[in-house]
């Protein structure tokens, strides 16, 4: 990347567009926006305004964009062939509707992949040449940067650590398998364990509230409340494993909302990968970027060399 070039990048997904702009491999600018819930249209309109509001708070427009979808994603990018939250963007080619309204090009990845890409380049990877990177939110997303490539299957697969099964006969899952682990190491995993042993602190609370005061009661002492952080770690720790038996990781990220849970989740995570392998588990780190991650690493698209051309 050289010094002219200002990346902008878009967590696009949630219930906020989240941009940052990006130079050298540093955030020098932040926006946020509403995301439309009208229709494609609306939302490259939204994406558009607030790519202008960003480039007017640092002073220069941007030479690329990147976007982070909530979905999964033909191979090149260019479509979004399914996404969970906004049901109405299936089979539109985003990245080609901005690229005409900004008249930079656009390039789009899936929102997981950019979170691992991000880190990869630009935070707690740094220095790594193979890692996986979990990011525990609502579900459970997955990225793998290997000797430097963004891994990318085709078909819109690939990645999708959190879709992996580790209880054969667990809880149905939104993929149509059964116990994979995004059922467990996710907040909606926690919040349906918590349901299952009666937690009663969590009665009513939805798994956004619910999620940090059962790791708060974890830390207090709460049996049961701990037996689920456990319960966490324990499905890190065999995904973990699992994934170093296949690639041999450096390193293991745990990124999203529940990294601030990985005090909580290492003990047993760690005991777990011990009773599957004479290996140890990689270091288990946190996400250094924290919400940044995703649109940085979709801003660093442009620098992604990913596997799976076609
Ligand atoms: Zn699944």
């Amino acid at each position: 990347m050289t010094p002219l070039q200002l990346r902008f990048g878009v967590d696009v997904g949630g219930t906020r567009l989240k941009f940052a702009a990006v130079r050298q491999g540093r955030v020098i600018g932040r926006h946020v926006e509403p995301t439309p819930r009208t229709g494609v249209a609306a939302l490259v309109k939204a994406l558009a305004d607030g790519c202008g509001a960003l480039a007017d708070a640092v002073g220069a427009a941007p030479t690329s964009i990147g976007l982070g979808v909530a979905g999964v994603l033909s191979h090149d990018g260019a479509r979004v062939l399914q996404s969970p939250n906004m049901p109405w963007l299936d089979d539109a080619p985003l990245s080609a509707l901005l690229a005409t309204a900004m008249a930079v090009p656009v390039r789009a990845e899936n929102d997981a992949n950019c979170i691992g890409w991000g880190e990869a380049r630009a935070g707690a990877g740094e220095g790594a040449r193979r890692l996986a990177c979990l990011a525990l939110g609502t579900g459970l997303g997955g990225a793998l940067v290997l000797d430097g490539w963004l891994v990318r299957g085709g078909r819109g697969r690939g990645a999708e650590l959190g879709h992996l099964i580790v209880q054969a006969d667990g809880p149905a899952c939104g993929c149509g398998g059964r116990g994979c682990a995004e059922q467990f190491a996710s907040q909606t995993g926690i919040a349906r364990m918590a349901a299952e042993t009666g937690w009663r602190p969590g009665i009513g609370l939805g798994p956004a509230a619910l999620v940090p005061a059962l790791l708060d009661a974890a830390r207090d002492g709460d049996a049961i409340a701990a037996g689920i952080t456990d319960r966490v770690g324990v499905v890190l720790g065999t995904l973990g494993a699992r994934l170093d038996a296949l690639f041999g990781l450096d390193r293991l990220i745990i990124a999203g909302g529940l990294c601030a849970g990985l005090d909580l989740f290492a003990p047993s995570a760690t005991r777990a990968a011990a009773a599957l392998s004479s290996l140890p588990l990689p270091p288990l780190v946190a996400a250094s970027l924290g919400g940044d991650s995703g649109p940085v690493g979709a801003a660093m698209l442009f620098d992604a060399p990913t596997t799976a051309k076609a």
